[in-house]
């Protein structure tokens, strides 16, 4: 179920004719700018092609509505303010070079969020997260998206317990029925399988109200890394991987070995390289005739400065494995998730979904 973006439109950078989104800065992008996005990773940006790749529809209407309605202007906001020491820096323009010029602005823009509102100093900054957290609460139950993102952005949490309230954010917009805001918490890892204070989930509670679509979307949403890497192998055709080498045994045993927290960590890391496999198909695809083609290749996933280098390096190695070594590394991931939700000792198939990075400190 494919849907079209409608209407004119421009890419942020003033490029004509986006072809891309970024699903967690909400935001359309043409080719040039999005090789710059690949390159960050998702932790910074988490790309689609618009018709190149299948979207749930509630999804796209969450980034169409907050494109629409400017949410640009999160990510620009000290470059949109004259009072700002920022107002003289000059946007990139249409002309302007890819390197360096649109690719140092682009990073600046969402790796650094250089130009993201920065609330006044607080004693805290963790005070400060609890309460963009409180407000987050608030907003959800609204239509107002650009500030969800906005809360987002400066480092509300997606998953955040309300003490009092007893709630997630999540709980909150499924319950007053705003889809939207439910997609946008998805994008930034809200867990849709979270117990409330009565011990509902957000799940539970579209059920509840008959919102059958809501909760099926949900689910959807609780399940998209095992689902995401389960696609992949339907779509790469293995072979037969019981068929396996004395390495590959060696390789396996030592996954059921690891920690739960260690496995979910690879598991992510895993969907990461799917991802990034899969964005590179779509690139090829639809760069046939382009300079940028091999010009702004990803070649491994980019550094997330989150995590430790060790962790890094592991990643970076995903990308030696060939089409059926990967396979059979996914085959072995999903069995292992099945077989340690089974013993019910892991949360590892529940909220998996990705923070994307955020302001590293409120001030
Ligand atoms: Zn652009």
């Amino acid at each position: 179920t494919c849907s079209r973006m409608e209407g004119p439109s421009v890419c942020v950078c003033v490029c004509v004719y986006p072809q891309w989104a970024s699903v967690n800065r909400a935001v359309l992008i043409c080719d040039q700018c999005c090789s710059v996005h690949r390159s960050l990773g998702r932790h910074s940006s988490q790309v689609r092609h618009l018709t190149h790749t299948a979207w749930p529809p509630t999804q796209l209407q969450m980034v169409q509505t907050l494109y629409n309605n400017g949410a640009n202007s999160i990510w620009e906001h000290s470059l949109l303010d004259p009072a700002s020491a920022m107002g003289s820096r000059r946007k990139t323009a249409v002309y302007d070079k890819l390197h360096p010029n649109k690719a140092e602005f682009i990073k600046a823009k969402y790796q650094m969020l250089a130009f993201v509102h920065r609330i006044p100093c607080r004693d805290e900054d963790l005070l400060a997260a609890r309460d963009l957290s409180k407000q987050l609460h608030s907003s959800v139950r609204t239509g107002n998206l650009e500030t969800t993102l906005r809360l987002l952005s400066l480092g509300a949490h997606a998953n955040f317990f309300h003490p009092e309230k007893g709630t997630t954010p999540l709980h909150v917009a499924v319950k007053a029925g705003q889809v939207s805001q439910a997609e946008l918490l998805g994008v930034y890892g809200a867990d849709p399988g979270a117990p409330d204070v009565n011990g509902k989930t957000p799940i539970d509670y579209a059920r509840e109200v008959g919102h059958m679509d809501l909760a099926e979307r949900l689910v959807e949403i609780q399940y998209e890394l095992t689902d995401g890497l389960a696609f992949y192998l339907c779509g790469r055709k293995p072979g037969d991987t019981q068929d396996l080498t004395e390495l590959a045994k060696a390789a396996k045993k030592k996954l059921q070995l690891l920690s739960n927290r260690l496995f979910e960590e690879l598991a992510m890391d895993v969907y990461d390289e799917v991802d990034r496999r899969e964005t590179d198909a779509v690139w090829h695809t639809t760069q046939t005739h382009s300079a940028l083609a091999t010009a702004a290749a990803v070649p491994f996933l980019p550094v997330n400065p989150e995590y430790s280098s060790t962790r890094n390096q592991g990643r970076q190695k995903l990308a030696r494995f060939n089409a059926h070594e990967f396979a059979t590394l996914v085959v072995d991931i999903l069995s292992d998730a099945w077989r340690r939700q089974l013993g019910n000792s892991c949360a590892v198939l529940k909220g998996f979904a990705h923070q994307p990075n955020r302001v590293p400190n409120v001030h």
